[in-house]
């Protein structure tokens, strides 16, 4: 019943004899974090600590919607017409992000922050926060007309971004991807190519654990219906690999009886509604990772498979049928993952 899932290419490098498994572990971004890592002789801990302190803090400092300082907030404030330029790791994010945008007709929208502040997602007001009402048809409309990333003018060579007044980036559905590719990255430069990075549920493998096995992960899964058997769980090797699952069943209120889940749908204004209960997508970067599975929940299982499958995107879809049952869709890049 059980699902293996390994990367096609292996790397055959194993850690040294005598070597030691380390673990760390803090908090970021309103979840926390985790590396594991195996090296050889004295740990190296408090170098690693300092380092994935300073990638976090770096992708905080730039892209956190959370923190006023933060060079996305200052964009988000700016008055219309004015130019902005964009730090490097922004920059990079933004363009993968306004990439995204476009092929999946703004499914994923980095620009939504509007409609992920008025749904209650963003700093203030929170959905949780006691007598939280959704918003009107007409704040709706408003924060609608304000989420157009087309709109955004963004000269790449130079870095300057254009405020045309009014238009909020968010990019919380891609910056804890980016922020985990960045720490795998500088642990792999200080000499340390065999670590388990993972923030806020978003992780990234590089090389063996300790004894010569990949690093297993297996794939949260939503809970199933009574009387529904549980789904078979889905086992990776994270070896060069990473995955991001979004989900409809973590970060959930209900009002009225309806289902919101914190993801939107730009197109419409709304929280999702089709259905999805999970999107796991597995890829060689974290950030696409991410970001891929959350364009995949908006998009909902069939356009979402049609395009997952175009990119070859390896995603596995868990949508909650009409009856409360889960079914599973693979895509043919996770099928060939699974041998
Ligand atoms: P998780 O935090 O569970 O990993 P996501 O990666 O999907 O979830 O990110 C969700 C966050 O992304 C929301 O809290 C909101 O800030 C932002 N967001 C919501 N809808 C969209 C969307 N359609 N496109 C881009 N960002 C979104
Ligand atoms: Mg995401």
């Amino acid at each position: 019943m059980n699902r293996v899932l390994v990367p096609l290419e292996l790397d055959a490098s194993m850690p040294m004899l005598g070597a030691q498994a380390h673990c760390l572990d803090g908090q970021t971004m309103g979840t926390t974090w985790q590396v594991r890592w195996v090296a050889a002789g004295a740990s190296p801990s408090e170098l690693v600590r300092v380092a994935v302190q300073d990638e976090l803090d770096l992708v905080v400092a730039q892209m956190s919607t959370w923190l006023e300082s933060a060079d996305l907030e200052r964009f988000n404030r700016a008055p219309a017409g004015t130019w902005h330029t964009v730090p490097e790791a922004m920059a990079e994010v933004l363009a993968a992000a306004l990439w995204l945008a476009e092929i999946s007709g703004g499914a994923f929208n980095p620009a939504a922050g509007a409609l992920v502040n008025l749904w209650g997602f963003g700093p203030s007001p929170r959905y949780t926060d006691p007598g939280f009402t959704p918003p009107t048809e007409g704040a709706v409309q408003h924060a609608l007309a304000l989420n157009d990333w087309r709109a955004l003018q963004w000269q790449a060579a130079s870095r300057q971004l254009h405020q045309p007044g009014g238009v909020r980036l968010d990019f919380s559905a891609i910056a804890k991807g980016y922020a985990v590719d960045r720490v795998s990255r500088r642990l792999s430069g200080m000499g340390l190519p065999h670590s388990l990075v993972e923030v806020g549920g978003e992780l990234r493998g590089q090389g063996l654990r300790l004894g010569g096995q990949p690093w297993w992960v297996d794939l949260e899964s939503p809970p199933t219906a009574p009387g529904q058997a549980p789904l078979p769980t889905t086992r990776v090797a994270l070896h060069g690999l990473c995955v991001a699952t979004s989900g409809d069943y973590r970060r959930v209120y209900t009002h009225d009886g309806a289902r919101w889940p914190h993801t939107i749908d730009p197109r419409n204004g709304r929280p999702l509604a089709n259905g999805l209960a999970s999107v796991s997508v597995l890829h060689t970067e974290c950030l696409w990772a991410d970001a891929w599975s959350t364009a995949l929940t908006v998009l909902g299982r069939e356009q979402g498979l049609a395009l997952a499958t175009a990119h070859g995107i390896a995603a596995l879809f868990v949508q909650r049928e009409p009856d409360g049952r889960l079914t599973e869709t693979l895509t043919p890049a996770m099928k060939e993952l699974a041998g």
